[in-house]
């Protein structure tokens, strides 16, 4: 890992959280697949960054920050353009810059499920965005920080699912499992609506 890295919190939140999630879930560390456990899996490890981001942010304006790892450009290449790797609120706009050989080149994360349909595959982290919105959505309309009421339903959630049976989970499955927790608190049409705007819809 790049020196500078090491000392920003939340990106070490984010490893814990994969550390973490391994065992409770025995999630594959994602060499190369694509596919929507791993992404999900991806998704969980922003989602615990994020709350730890927020919370070590709760007397500052940057709390309604969603960029993940915003230090993860050198000094020289930090421009507007360049805010994080990621941006769970607004996919595909956390990083753009002119590539000596390759010209310009973008963050290409998906805000929307339709997006897994495009011709050019995406990687593991470019579909994570898709439950990362979710869950910003969901705080959003929740009123309430990411660590308050959503942070909790989902962490519940995340920690309600079982190795091997739910290790393979996709991105409905999951949406399902968050709602039936909402349920719990009252919350469910929230939960719904915030998956409805990535185009993930739960009957
Ligand atoms: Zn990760």
């Amino acid at each position: 890992m790049d020196k500078h890295l090491i000392y920003l919190h939340y990106s070490v939140a984010h490893e814990l959280a994969h550390g973490l999630l391994l065992e409770h879930l025995g999630f594959r560390t994602g060499a190369g697949s694509a596919d929507e456990p791993t992404a999900l899996w991806e998704h969980m490890a922003d989602v615990v960054a994020i709350m730890y981001k927020h919370w070590a942010a709760r007397n500052s304006t940057s709390a309604s920050d969603w960029v993940v790892a915003d230090k993860i450009f050198k000094a020289t290449h930090v421009s507007a353009a360049c805010r994080g790797s990621r941006d769970m609120k607004n996919p595909g706009t956390a990083w753009a810059y002119i590539h000596p050989t390759k010209g310009l080149i973008s963050d290409k994360a998906a805000a929307h499920i339709s997006q897994l349909a495009g011709s050019e595959p995406l990687t593991y982290y470019n579909m994570s965005t898709i439950p990362s919105r979710a869950f910003a959505e969901a705080v959003d309309l929740s009123g309430q920080p990411s660590y308050g009421l959503m942070g909790e339903i989902w962490w519940r959630t995340i920690m309600g699912l079982q190795k091997d049976k739910d290790s393979s989970i996709n991105f409905k499955g999951f949406a399902k499992k968050t709602m039936e927790t909402a349920q719990e608190y009252k919350t469910d049409n929230t939960i719904k609506q915030a998956w409805a705007k990535v185009g993930i819809s739960i009957l």
